[in-house]
């Protein structure tokens, strides 16, 4: 069986590839996802179709890959989710729904990225969303994906508090924090209307499963891609616990940061030394692919509640966050503070998910300047890679960092919080003595925000580091592309949902227009 497309995972970007190549009823594609698939809305299992907590557990969920990343020598464990279901992680995540600044996708162009400037990927933008509060030259009105912000009137009281205390320290107030100049403290905008989390599997695909050119095989693990030279023509896929080999005109990896540089080196395509200490024939020497991993560290500042203040665990944990530029950096909107009105002892602690404990402010890194690394355990594709996320060894990380915490701390001793707070529960006040105590607590504590992304990143022929071209196309390959979170050639300043969903927009643009 032969098509003209294979695409490699029905996440973010592969169900978004997978629904604009099949709009041209003369172009075969094949979609392969080794999650479960549910055609229909009311048989989605609850952690996946709502947006907040439900009896089930997304993170001890099967629709999740539940894998392990290496933080720093005093955190080497963390808790790294993936989706595994069609959606990908967009049918497990957070659904913050937020843009990068245009100076990240300028930032892509200067490195010789030209086709991806902002202004260039507005249209992909305003393509993917309707956004239900606003209506004008930045935002959609009838994409696939629907968003909206919580009202002043329906958040939670601890919200209220944050908003007030970010307002009182000196934060400027914004309606949309997809307004390419804002910046400050504001609703949030999130992709779950009516509480359903509207992953690209409910936005794009579900209106696309009746093409005929569009076939959609869930619970397929593809194992590697076949290569004639350097020529891709198909894949090896396990599926019902045997491996088919399908073949193709052209092979799309959406696997996503972490599947789509694995399954590259796993193929042979990768920094040769590294494929060679495996036993892995090299295909193609391409050093940079599981190189520049890049994410969001986040630490939490988290309080006790006071005895009989109201913690509801299935309410929106999430209404507002704040977004500003860290004291000396040049870059804007470098840092954001996430509230939650709900808080429990970390799951990684043994803490229950839905156990009250009080209310937090994680505290992240927009743009780390640090970057770790993604390198193959073992050839065998059930093996997840290591993940080594190397966090805050840069000074300008840490200084960034601490003065966040500190200033998550000082909001949390606003007069709003007077009636909410009992205590801070971590950092303790000893953690926060000196530069020093404060950046063991960090090292201690930091996490990802499942922003992982740039595994494989584009650039130009010049950078020996680049992976695939500007329009995904791998280099030194023929007929492969990499279509996913891992193509940003650096993070940027926004969770990193709506820009993967961009980019399974944009370079359907270009194949479409046949670059
Ligand atoms: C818990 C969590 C919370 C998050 N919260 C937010 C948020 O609030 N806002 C936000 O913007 N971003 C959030 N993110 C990040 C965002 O969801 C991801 O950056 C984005 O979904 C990545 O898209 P992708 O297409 O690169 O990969 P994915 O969406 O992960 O898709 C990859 C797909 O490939 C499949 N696959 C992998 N390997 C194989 C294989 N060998 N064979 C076949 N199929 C394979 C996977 O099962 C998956 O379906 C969150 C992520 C997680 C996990």
């Amino acid at each position: 069986m032969k098509y003209d497309v294979i695409v490699i995972g029905a996440g973010s970007a592969g169900s978004i590839v997978a629904t604009r190549l099949s709009e041209d009823p003369n172009r075969s594609v094949l979609l392969l996802e080794a999650g479960p698939d549910y055609p229909n809305f009311d048989h989605l299992p609850d952690e996946v179709k709502h947006g907040y907590a439900t009896a089930t557990d997304v993170m001890t969920s099967d629709h999740n890959w539940q894998f392990t990343g290496y933080g720093t020598a005093e955190n080497p464990e963390i808790m790294v989710p993936r989706g595994k279901v069609t959606g990908g992680s967009s049918a497990i995540n957070g659904q913050m729904f937020l843009r990068g600044v245009p100076e990240d996708y300028d930032g892509w162009a200067a490195r010789g990225n030209d086709e991806w400037t902002f202004q260039n990927l507005l249209g992909c933008f305003r393509r993917l969303e309707t956004d239900t509060d606003f209506s004008d030259d930045f935002h959609g009105n009838d994409g696939p994906i629907i968003a909206r912000r919580f009202k002043r009137e329906e958040w939670r009281p601890a919200q209220t508090a944050f908003y007030n205390a970010a307002r009182a320290y000196g934060f400027p107030h914004t309606d949309d924090h997809n307004s390419p100049d804002s910046t400050g403290v504001g609703p949030t905008p999130f992709n779950n209307p009516n509480g359903i989390r509207w992953s690209t599997a409910l936005g794009y695909l579900d209106p696309a499963r009746n093409r005929l050119n569009l076939t959609l095989r869930p619970n397929c693990t593809v194992h590697r891609v076949i290569f004639d030279g350097n020529r891709a023509t198909g894949v090896m896929v396990e599926s019902g616990g045997e491996v088919f080999t399908v073949e193709a005109d052209q092979i799309i990896l959406s696997g996503g940061a972490i599947a789509s540089p694995q399954l590259l080196m796993l193929s042979g395509v990768g920094p040769g030394d590294h494929l060679r200490s495996h036993g892995i024939p090299v295909v193609h020497d391409l050093p940079g692919v599981g190189q520049n991993l890049r994410d969001h560290p986040i630490v939490p500042v988290t309080w006790r509640t006071k005895p009989g203040f109201d913690l509801d665990g299935f309410a929106p944990r999430i209404q507002t966050c704040l977004k500003y530029t860290a004291e000396g950096s040049d870059l804007r909107n470098d840092m954001i503070m996430i509230f939650s009105s709900f808080a429990t002892e970390q799951v990684i602690r043994g803490g229950d998910r839905m156990a009250p404990l009080g209310i937090r402010a994680s505290v992240s890194i927009y743009l780390a300047v640090g970057a770790g690394e993604l390198r193959l355990n073992s050839t065998d594709p059930h093996q997840q890679p290591y993940l080594d996320y190397n966090y805050l060894q840069e000074e300008f990380d840490r200084k960034r960092l601490r003065d966040g915490v500190r200033i998550a701390v000082q909001l949390g001793e606003h007069g709003d919080f007077q009636d909410i707070i009992q205590e801070r529960t971590e950092p303790l006040d000893s953690d926060l003595e000196s530069d020093d105590a404060l950046d063991h607590w960090l090292r201690s504590n930091v996490s990802t925000a499942q922003h992982i992304s740039c595994t494989c990143k584009m650039g130009p022929a010049s950078d020996p580091m680049a992976v695939v071209d500007q329009y995904g196309k791998v280099y030194g390959l023929e007929n492969i592309r990499v279509v996913d979170a891992s193509i940003m050639p650096d993070c940027i300043r926004a969770n990193t949902n709506v820009t993967t969903m961009m980019i399974g927009e944009r370079v359907s643009e270009f194949i479409l227009r046949g670059d």
